[in-house]
């Protein structure tokens, strides 16, 4: 019997199901008893309590994720793909959906190509960053990686959440091409060049004819991602990964304001990110070196704290990749134009030096080196506030004052950094609680949720988002009485009539499970 069953499931339904999926995939690979399900869930989870998955399911390849897409339609159960489950901070390995069965789709972790010629991988849901770089490294292929800190995650799992990375490839998902799906009812397509049987171009070109459909599959519940092409860049000739300390709070928009026309001509290649002192400090130190009482760190230890560890109020770091007189010349012209900031100071660093974790992402070497930084608080684990801004200086500091001080209000460190895309700012507040405290915890879920509304009445909305605030982002994304959810759940009810694909996902229910909207937060 499973602990917590979906709603609107009965015990005999999903026992039905249970034997059929024990037929197809093996019962191995079905699991239920309690100790094997413990892994699917949150460790990083908000609330106060979830039950979590009802059973996992483990199939080997494509055609036994059809056979268990097909069982769930026919039974009517709710199924939550995961690649390697990593997604934490915005989730983990736990469904929406207390007693949702798992689709673990890490038994599939075939590296099936690497070009080095047209330089692209195509890869299973399984394979890890880790795998991949492994792999290139074996073969000493002239390829780099772009990677998501930390590295253990999955290359699908990161590209459909729309993950970013550190080198001048780490838009992910705009360096995908190519996606095989399995549909909710177990039809199988490919998208792009790979809908025509003979072509040679499906991870070359990725539009293909007709409608362009593979961002309905990213951060959705439209289909499950069983291959994706993903484009690799080039050994580049020589690589300098550069930092740039401020001195200054009030230095924050000058210093986006000279990034902006170099980030948009790509003088400045790369996603640069500007991080806050504590971040940049929780990588070198703990808190309670400089500060041991309750709430906020104050100014003054801030202060002291920037200068016993050296560091700038913001820390601005990028990186050159090029032939070596190139990346020399371009980082002259950097040098020069973030030195009009009063106080800037420069370090620069190539492979062989002692790298620091953040050099490591920006060389697309994979590395679990941000984890130190959760040691900044004891039992600490946090979940990710991602709203997005233009790359304007003004708009930095004004979501940076919102943030900065609502989280120091209900007693939180700004854990903060901006990161550049093309013409925007990611900004990341990693926001720290105490996973064994309940009060913080309460205290973080409200302040999320705070931040959440106040950033949406400014226009802003967040990229991603932790699985209990999804119904309430989807919810800021309001325009014309919400017509772009209206479109999603159209979507979702004529592909998904049995609705048993990630309810829930980015706050799109299904029409059999709508009355589970609103959620736990
Ligand atoms: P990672 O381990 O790389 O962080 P996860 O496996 O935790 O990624 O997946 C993150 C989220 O992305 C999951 O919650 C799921 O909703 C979605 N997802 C992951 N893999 C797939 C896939 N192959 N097809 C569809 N959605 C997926």
């Amino acid at each position: 019997m499973a602990s917590t069953l979906p709603p609107h499931v009965t015990q005999s339904s999903f026992d039905a199901a249970l034997s059929s999926w024990r037929r197809s995939i093996g019962s191995v690979h079905v699991l239920t008893a309690a100790e094997s399900l413990a892994g699917y869930s949150d460790a990083y989870s908000p609330l106060a309590e979830h039950a979590g998955a009802s059973a996992a399911l483990l199939p080997a390849n494509v055609e036994e994720v059809r056979a268990v897409l097909r069982i769930a339609s026919e039974h009517g159960i709710p199924l939550w793909p995961i690649s390697t489950g990593r997604n934490l901070a915005y989730g983990g390995a736990a469904p929406r959906l207390d007693g949702t069965v798992m689709l673990d789709l890490k038994r599939m972790n075939r590296i099936l190509e690497v070009d080095d010629k047209l330089c692209y991988a195509l890869v299973e849901p399984g394979v890890s960053y880790f795998d991949l770089y492994e792999y290139i490294q074996e073969r000493k292929l002239p390829l780099w990686l772009s990677v998501p800190a930390p590295g253990w995650g999955s290359v699908i799992g990161n590209t459909v959440e729309r993950g970013v990375g550190y080198t001048p490839y780490g838009d992910h998902f705009g360096m995908q091409c190519g996606m095989e799906v399995v549909l909710p009812d177990g039809d199988l397509l490919r998208t792009g060049m790979g809908a025509m049987s003979g072509s040679r171009a499906w991870s070359l070109f990725k539009y293909g004819f007709g409608p362009y459909v593979d961002g309905l599959f990213t951060q959705s519940n439209f289909g499950v991602v069983t291959k994706l092409g993903m484009w690799l860049m080039p050994a580049p000739a020589d690589f300098l990964s550069c930092s740039v300390y401020f001195a200054n709070e009030e230095d924050l928009q000058q210093i986006v304001d000279i990034m902006r026309p170099l980030k948009i001509a790509l003088v400045i290649p790369n996603a640069a990110t500007i991080y806050s002192a504590v971040v940049k400090a929780a990588s070198l130190a703990v808190r309670a070196d400089f500060y041991r009482g309750e709430g906020a760190m104050p100014p003054d230890a801030l202060k002291r704290m920037i200068k016993q560890l050296d560091i700038g109020f913001w820390n601005l770091s990028f990186a050159l990749y090029g032939p070596t007189p190139f990346i020399e010349n371009q980082w002259a012209l950097l040098q020069q134009a973030f030195g009009r900031i009063k106080g800037a100071r420069f370090a620069a660093k190539r492979l062989g030096d002692e790298l620091h974790y953040r050099d490591l992402l920006q060389a697309g070497i994979p590395n679990m080196g941000e984890f130190n930084t959760l040691n900044w608080l004891p039992q600490s684990v946090h979940m990710d506030f991602s709203p997005i801004s233009a790359l304007d200086g003004a708009e930095a500091v004004k979501q940076y004052r919102m943030i900065s001080s609502r989280a120091r209000e209900h007693g939180f460190d700004y854990f903060g950094a901006l990161i550049a895309g093309w013409r925007e700012l990611h900004h990341i507040f990693a926001l720290g609680f105490n996973r064994y405290d309940e009060n913080e915890k309460a205290r973080a879920r409200k302040l999320f949720a705070i931040l959440i509304d106040e950033a949406a009445a400014a226009g802003y909305g967040e990229y991603r988002t932790h699985l209990a605030y999804m119904d309430r982002v989807a919810a800021t994304y309001d325009y014309n009485n919400g017509a772009m959810l209206r479109f999603q759940e159209k979507l979702k009810n004529a592909i998904d009539p049995a609705g048993v694909l990630a309810p829930g996902k980015q706050g799109i229910w299904p029409e059999r499970f709508r009355d589970q909207r609103g959620g736990p937060a």
